[in-house]
């Protein structure tokens, strides 16, 4: 009997025979994945009873050796660190030096990059492809308390630097938890993992609650959209979670497909039984399109890496296009103002949240977790939001979104989502720049099919917003600038002008 009491291995003992996971190089079950993960953790102990909270980086390539990695840290009392695997070596650097990581686990391809790491530092690293087959000796695993320290993961790093997010067993626990229960995960459900395994969203929501469940998850790596759409028509896929440029190019590649395969794919989605977007603002455009294309309406959550997943559209009931929806089981959630007071019906503010799932601390950086909570304990997630006929509907992250003009407080997310229906418009950023006499004046970074006149846009404009709200600066670009997580960052976007 397996001896931790954590929920995902008891689960995974539970689930023995289904099929966990599937890559490119074969299919396991839960039975094999708590195998090799308990072999890979008494070879991380090296005979010590505990790694009692040493930080251990991972770099894996997403697929059974990236989960066997992270359970056998988890085995062995470590806190799993999973870097980036896109990432550039300062960023690397950046982490491992933050974390203090003095082991570092690795697959075959991210050798070469990570010498210079390795040579650096007095870091204990280790190939988990090139372990020779172990035999299953037997291995103690240590007690796992659910408050200890599990895991760092680093923010997308959208509005600054990165910072290291610890979260508990507690927390991790919570934050599945919760999500199967709202989302009626069950042990039927196949998903596809596509996305960044160093992200929330990934490890989370996808990955965790999939295997919580004793489900099963293909991996598809390097992400493809032709993949993608191969496995919607050929594997028994019933659950599907991306962020929005996911969608978004999913729809372009469907529909440049002949209407017979695309009527095809469509009868097959409609056989799915949940299609998720999230981690950044869904533009309803894309949620009406995909709806058409898949006869899905997309169930779009809100959630960030300080704090799991907090308000989430119905999984029965209406989902409505631009908003978020309501708070998930276990999760409280409040509207203020800037002085901590709960605003009135109708009235904008800052959400702050109360749960089990919010996170114990920014990583040595007790001065940033000071300040991030209220004194009675509220969370402050800096995201603006109001509530429309008891629907969350977020108005954007208070320091980039929210522009202060003239007395106004404009949300860069309303002007997007009219920006977007104009037919050359493909993609935009709205951002405040500063101005002396506005305090900040609107202005919008805009990606177009065809070269735009900025007067004829604006005489566009004047008819679906007021002139206050106006974009007076454009720019036009090939692409916006984004992160790892495909987040327009803004501040990157504010230095073009
Ligand atoms: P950093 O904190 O480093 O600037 P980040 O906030 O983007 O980066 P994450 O924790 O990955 O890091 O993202 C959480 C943020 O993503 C939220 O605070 C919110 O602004 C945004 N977000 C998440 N879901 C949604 C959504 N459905 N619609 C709009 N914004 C969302
Ligand atoms: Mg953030």
């Amino acid at each position: 009997e397996f001896s931790q009491m954590l929920t995902l291995f008891q689960n995974a003992e539970r689930f023995s025979s289904n099929i966990a996971i599937i890559d490119a190089k074969g299919s396991y079950n839960y039975k094999e994945l708590l195998t090799e993960a308990q072999n890979l953790a008494g070879i991380l102990l090296q005979g010590q009873p505990d790694l009692n909270q040493t930080r251990v980086a991972f770099m894996v390539s997403p697929g059974f050796d990236y989960v066997k990695t992270q359970w056998a840290i988890w085995m062995a009392g470590g806190i799993a660190v999973p870097l980036c695997i896109s990432y550039p070596l300062p960023s690397l650097q950046y982490v491992m030096d933050d974390t203090e990581a003095e082991i570092l686990l690795f697959g075959n391809e991210y050798q070469e990059i990570l010498t210079p790491i390795v040579e650096k530092g007095n870091i204990r690293s280790l190939n988990i492809e090139s372990l020779t087959e172990n035999k299953s000796h037997s291995t103690n695993l240590p007690e796992i308390s659910l408050t200890r320290g599990a895991m760092i993961l680093y923010t997308s790093g959208t509005t600054s630097l990165p910072k290291g997010v610890l979260t508990t067993h507690a927390n991790i626990e919570a934050q599945i938890s919760t999500l199967v229960k709202a989302w009626h995960w069950s042990q039927n459900d196949y998903t596809l993992g596509i996305l960044p395994l160093h992200h929330v969203h990934g490890i989370i929501n996808v990955l965790g609650c999939c295997m919580w469940s004793g489900a099963c998850i293909q991996f598809i790596h390097p992400f493809s959209v032709e993949e993608v759409l191969k496995a919607f028509i050929q594997t028994r896929i019933n659950v599907f979670m991306a962020v929005p440029t996911v969608y978004f190019k999913l729809i372009q590649a469907i529909e440049s497909l002949s209407k017979s395969d695309q009527k095809e794919l469509k009868e097959k989605m409609k056989g799915f039984r949940l299609m998720v977007s999230g981690s950044a603002a869904l533009p309803v455009s894309v949620m009406e399109k995909w709806k058409s294309l898949s006869g899905h309406y997309l169930l779009e959550r809100y959630g960030m890496t300080e704090i799991g997943m907090a308000l989430s559209n119905p999984y029965l009931g209406e989902r409505r296009a631009g908003h978020v929806g309501f708070p998930l089981p276990e999760v409280q959630i409040r509207i203020v103002d800037e002085n901590n007071k709960e605003i009135d019906l109708g009235d904008s503010g800052e959400i702050q949240v109360k749960s089990p799932c919010v996170f114990k601390e920014y990583w040595r950086k007790p001065d940033a977790t000071n300040k991030a909570f209220t004194s009675d304990g509220w969370f402050k997630t800096g995201d603006i939001a109001t509530i429309e006929d008891g629907y969350y509907k977020l108005l954007g992250r208070d320091s980039v979104d929210i522009i202060k003009s003239g007395g106004y407080k404009i949300s860069a997310l309303e002007i997007e989502e009219v920006l977007r229906k104009h037919p050359l418009i493909k993609d935009c950023g709205v951002i405040g720049i500063p101005d002396e006499e506005w305090g900040e004046l609107v202005a919008a970074g805009i990606v177009c099919s065809e070269a735009i006149q900025k007067e004829e846009l604006i005489s566009w404009l004047k008819e679906r917003l007021p002139a206050y709200k106006i974009p007076r600066n454009y720019i036009q670009l090939e692409d916006l600038p984004r992160n790892a997580m495909g987040k327009v960052t803004k501040n990157e976007l504010k230095k073009l002008f």
